[in-house]
C-alpha cells in the first residue's frame, strides 16, 4: 500500500518535474545576498546530485534495470540514486566500504531515505582484498553487464555537464532580466564537477559571470586535479578562494556550527557539510569586494543534517 501510494506521488510530481529555482534575496551579516534554491528543485529529487544526474532522467535508457553507485552510506548521492532510480524504475544497488552497525540498527538521513525509496546498499570491505573500490566494481560487479548503469562516486561524470548546464542556463537568464552586471556564483565543491561545468558554460557563450569556489574535500591542489580530469581549458575553470585554515571533510568545528546557526536566521536552512565553510570563504571575500554581486548556490543536501547535527549537539550543545 505505501510502495503504490509512493509511485502515484511520483506520477503526479513528474510532469512539473524539475522546473526551474527560485532565487532570493537575504541579509547576511549586514551583506546582501542572492541564493538560488537548487534545494527546492524536487522533493525527493533535489540539489547538486539532481543536476549532475538530470542526463539520466531526461534520457531513455531502455535497456538498463540497475543502477550501480559508491560511496559513503551518509552520501547525498546515495539518496539522490536512490530517488533517479525510483522515478526511472530502476533497482539501485549501492557499494559502500562498510555500514555502520548503529546506522542499520537506527537508520537516519540519507541512508534512511534511499532505504524507503527501495535501495539496495551492500558492505563490501571483506571482499576487495587489496583492490579499490573502483576496481573492485569493474572486475567483480560490471564486467560483462548489459542491463546495467554506473555513475562514479560523486557523481563526478561528463555526463554531468548536461544537467549543469542548465542550471547554468537558469543563472545567465536571470541575470539578464535583473539586470545584474558583473555577477559573482559561489559554490563550495566537492569534486568540482559543479563549479566547473558552470563555469565552463560562462566561459563558452562569453558571459560576464564569474564561478567562484573553494575545496571543501581535500585541498586547492585536489581540487584543481578534479578540473584538470574534466577539461584542459585553464581559461574555463572556476577561481578558486584558499581558506586561511585546513579543514577535514567531515570534521567537526565550532566556527561551522555557528555560522550554520547565524545562517538560520534568514529563514533558509543550509547544510552542515559543505555550507559552514563555503559561507566563511564568501564572508571573507564579500568584506573584501562589498560591491560586488553574489548569488550562492543552494545546492540540498539537507537530509545530511539529520547525521551532522546530534553529532554537533553531542560537541557543542544545543543553543
Ligand atoms: C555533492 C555536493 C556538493 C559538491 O558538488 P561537486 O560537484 O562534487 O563539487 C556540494 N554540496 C552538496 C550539498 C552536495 O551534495
Amino acid at each position: 500500500m505505501m510502495a503504490r501510494k509512493i509511485c502515484l506521488l511520483f506520477m503526479l510530481i513528474t510532469p512539473s518535474l524539475l522546473a526551474q529555482t527560485p532565487v532570493q534575496h537575504i541579509e547576511f551579516d549586514g551583506y546582501d545576498f542572492y541564493v538560488k534554491r537548487d534545494d527546492l528543485l524536487h522533493p525527493e529529487f533535489s540539489g547538486n546530485k539532481a543536476r549532475k544526474f538530470r542526463y539520466f532522467l531526461d534520457h531513455g535508457f531502455p535497456d538498463i534495470q540497475l543502477l550501480i553507485g559508491y560511496g559513503s552510506a551518509q552520501a547525498n548521492s546515495l539518496y539522490s540514486m536512490a530517488a533517479l532510480a525510483k522515478l526511472k524504475g530502476w533497482q539501485l544497488h549501492f557499494y559502500v566500504d562498510h555500514l555502520p552497525q548503529w546506522l542499520v540498527q537506527r537508520p537516519l538521513g540519507n541512508y534512511r531515505a534511499a532505504r524507503l525509496l527501495g535501495a539496495e546498499i551492500l558492505a563490501v570491505a571483506n571482499q576487495l582484498s587489496g583492490l579499490s573500490m573502483e576496481q573492485y566494481l569493474a572486475q567483480q560487479v560490471l564486467a560483462g553487464t548489459t542491463n546495467t548503469l554506473f555513475v562514479p562516486e560523486g557523481g563526478r561524470c561528463r555526463a554531468a555537464e548536461y544537467g549543469v548546464r542548465l542550471l547554468a542556463q537558469e543563472i545567465q537568464q536571470w541575470s539578464e532580466q535583473q539586470k545584474v552586471e558583473g555577477l559573482k556564483v559561489f559554490l563550495p565543491s566537492g569534486t568540482g564537477t559543479t563549479a566547473l561545468y558552470l563555469a565552463k558554460y560562462f566561459h563558452e557563450i562569453n558571459s560576464d559571470i564569474e564561478v567562484l569556489t573553494c575545496a571543501v574535500v581535500g585541498g586547492d591542489h585536489y581540487l584543481l586535479q578534479q578540473f584538470a580530469g574534466l577539461s584542459d581549458d585553464r581559461r574555463c575553470y572556476p577561481s578558486v578562494i584558499t581558506p586561511t585554515k585546513k579543514y577535514h571533510f567531515g570534521k567537526l568545528y565550532r566556527e561551522f556550527y555557528q555560522i550554520w546557526q547565524q545562517l538560520n536566521k534568514t529563514g533558509i536552512t543550509f547544510e552542515l557539510l559543505y555550507d559552514p565553510l563555503g559561507w566563511l570563504m564568501l564572508l571573507n571575500y564579500k568584506r573584501q569586494h562589498p560591491q560586488r554581486p553574489i548569488m550562492y548556490i543552494h545546492q540540498g543536501g539537507l537530509l545530511g543534517n539529520e547525521s551532522m547535527l546530534p553529532r554537533y549537539a553531542r560537541k557543542y550543545g544545543v543553543c
